[in-house]
């Protein structure tokens, strides 16, 4: 009996040479081996008479090798291949350039298949056709009167004979019953695994084929998310979390007190966070919401319901000057509500070493709270004592592997864990790389935001552009110039964005302007920030370290130069640092783009300011090993899924491995 397990040598005609070839094409079981999907078919249930082609019309004709020649064009190391095939309705010239070798292929007389586009000409000619001798009458059913896969080849490996080897593979296996899941979907839905393989290789329509690849894709996505799932079960079955059940007595004093509403969006991501960590399987979601979402405030309510509880909360953020804004934020927040915030970052230990100053008093002489510790990842990587730990939030951080994730969290305990992130990861990705989270998304943004206009120029504008600047900071806005940051060659960049520092000083004096850029020192950075955040300086001129957080409302133009070298989500992020007042606000991308694609991608900018299409677009034009660094990707090769076509079909394995695995 033969199985997707048998090693493809069990079929005719694959001996010990064939089975070296075909392992080039990663081909050891006959399983592999119907996995190995046809890169086109050619429809043979009726030959095209040479004498009606049309020029321009693709078309399969037979007909008999007439004559056949190679000339060579001496001295340029050129050659032409020539063949002419006659069905006894006409002459087509078939032509190939530079493959000598196919002389040795064909035989005058021989009746030859030839599939092509016809060019327009007399004679009627088709280039680099492909061409398969007609063959035996025994192996007529496969190769003529049906639709015909055609593969993808490698040397000493020919079509007809990878198909026969296909063909005979289809006759003697025995195929296994369909997978559980199955059950969970409406019957009929996809084709049964076995006639999926049977239609991608011998497809009864083009349709099929379709339908097959399908299924075949459906396959490799659900087998991925039920993994996932499963290590997520695992993971629940090691420890329990705290169950978390709130009664809201500091958020009615935190909402109270906020200047604003919360938006609809902000409540239903609390609620489903609520849902989530009443329960002692610990919460592994993930929050996404565009940039300027509010999420901070969703962080906030997070952490009093389990303050509420007793328990204590961590926020941590990839930065030191984002923890410190954090913890300023937080630190106000908190006051009024009798809760003590604690600052820990790598360069300042000392807040959390020494036994601290006294928790604010309480009214009443109630026991204290509980504390919130806010910090870069040093937090949990040095073991700072948190006490009972009930929730970590991780703040822009999504590249985080599932391992690195959990060895930060847990140490020892199974705390509730909220992932934030404005980085707008396309749904489709984030389904396969996030597929052991949950995932919220804040959809909206909180009314009265000024809008931001975005605009591309060619470098040669740039005095005009800096007129415009100027123009804005006479209004008393702030601006930014943005440099990209080229990997390898720090020091240059730092000489490079220190020079155009000293031009725009210049241009724009008596404005101050400030530098900012990775290689300085993070006081005088924060110095830097502080600076610019109180409006002493007007103008910032940074590399890409502004990315992330930063907020200032009056900061309202951005200037990006050599924006093509940035990615779409990453241009998108930078938007999200103005527009944050109420003042329009105004982007402009200095571009030398020079490709398609590059002026391509810019415009998206221009289109849409929403995170999740300029993602969707910016895996369209880069595909996902690019958008996320090919080695973070963490993807499997799939052989029929497509990140992008097929987003429906992945959403429903993931909700399908959801109630399959429980
Ligand atoms: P992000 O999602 O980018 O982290 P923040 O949490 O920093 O966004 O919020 C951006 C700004 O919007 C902050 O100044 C915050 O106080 C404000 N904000 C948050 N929620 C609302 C709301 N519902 N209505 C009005 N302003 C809000
Ligand atoms: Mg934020």
């Amino acid at each position: 009996m033969m199985t997707t397990e048998t090693s493809v040598d069990a079929l005719p005609g694959v001996g010990a040479a064939k089975l070296s070839r075909l392992e080039k094409l990663g081909i050891r079981t006959l399983g592999d081996l119907l996995l190995h999907a046809p890169r086109k078919y050619e429809d043979r249930t009726a030959f095209a008479r040479i004498g009606d082609l049309q020029p321009g019309e693709n078309a399969t004709v037979c007909g008999e090798v007439v004559t056949m020649g190679l000339k060579s064009f001496r001295g340029r190391g050129k050659s032409l291949f020539e063949m002419v095939l006659d069905d006894g309705s006409g002459r087509l010239f078939c032509r190939w350039w530079n493959a000598p070798y196919m002389k040795r292929q064909f035989k005058q007389g021989e009746r030859i298949l030839a599939n092509g586009r016809c060019k327009t000409g007399n004679p009627l000619t088709m280039d680099h056709p492909d061409v398969e001798a007609q063959g035996d009458a025994d192996e007529s059913e496969v190769h003529l009167g049906r639709i015909v896969p055609f593969y993808p080849l490698t040397e000493g490996i020919t079509q007809r004979w990878l198909r026969k080897r296909v063909w005979d593979a289809l006759e003697e296996m025995t195929f296994g019953s369909e997978p559980d899941w199955i059950g969970w979907l409406e019957k009929g839905f996809f084709l049964t695994h076995e006639e999926a393989i049977r239609q991608l290789h011998f497809p009864d329509s083009l349709e099929k084929t379709s339908d097959a690849r399908e299924r075949l894709a459906f396959e490799e996505l659900i087998t991925l998310q039920i993994q996932l799932r499963e290590r997520r079960v695992r993971l629940s079955k090691l420890g329990a979390a705290p169950e978390i059940h709130a009664d809201d007595r500091l958020n009615r004093e935190f909402l109270k007190r906020l200047p604003f509403d919360l938006t609809g969006s902000q409540k239903e991501v609390l609620k489903e966070v609520r849902d989530d960590m009443e329960s002692k399987i610990p919460m592994r979601r993930l929050l996404q919401g565009d940039v300027g979402s509010g999420k901070t405030v969703v962080a906030v309510c997070s952490m009093l319901m389990v303050l509420e509880c007793g328990k204590t909360a961590v926020l941590m953020a990839p930065t030191e000057i984002l923890a410190m804004q954090h913890f300023e934020t937080l630190s106000t927040w908190m006051e009024p509500l009798g809760i003590r915030v604690n600052l820990f970052t790598g360069s300042m230990k000392s807040d959390l070493s020494q036994p601290g100053q006294e928790g604010l008093a309480l009214e009443g002489g109630k026991a204290r709270l509980p504390d919130i510790y806010v910090g870069t990842h040093a937090l949990l990587e040095e073991g700072v004592d948190v006490g009972e730990l009930g929730l970590v939030i991780i703040d822009e951080q999504h590249k985080f592997g599932v391992a690195q994730r959990e060895a930060l969290v847990r140490k020892g305990r199974y705390p509730h864990l909220l992932i934030m992130t404005a980085t707008p990861i396309p749904r489709t990705l984030g389904l396969t790389l996030y597929g052991d989270l949950d995932v919220s998304v804040i959809s909206e943004l909180p009314a009265g935001r000024g809008e931001v206009r975005t605009f591309v120029r060619g470098r040669e504008r740039m005095p005009k552009v800096i007129q415009f600047v100027k123009e804005k900071l006479e209004e008393g806005r702030q601006a930014y110039f943005v440099y990209p940051r080229v990997e390898d060659t720090g020091q240059d960049d730092v000489k490079a964005v220190t020079g155009e520092f000293e031009q725009l000083a210049e241009a724009f004096a008596p404005h101050p302007v400030g530098l900012l850029h990775g290689r300085l020192k993070s006081e005088d950075k924060e110095a830097v920030m502080a600076r610019f955040k109180q409006g002493d300086l007007k103008v910032l001129v940074a590399t890409t370290v502004i990315e992330v957080g930063v907020d200032v409302p009056n900061a309202t133009i951005m200037v990006v130069e050599d924006a093509e070298r940035f990615g779409l989500a990453q241009l998108h992020q930078l938007r999200g640092r103005i527009g944050r007042g109420s003042h329009e606000g105004w982007m402009i991308l200095i571009a030398q783009a020079k490709t398609e694609d590059s002026i391509q991608r810019l415009e998206v900018m221009c289109r849409t300011s929403d995170g999740f299409e300029i993602a969707e677009e910016d895996l369209r034009l880069r595909g996902p090993g690019e958008m996320l660094g090919r080695s973070q990707s963490g993807l499997p090769p799939f052989r029929f899924a497509d990140l992008v076509a097929h987003r429906p079909l992945m959403e429903l394995a993931r909700t399908t491995a959801r109630t399959f695995v429980g």
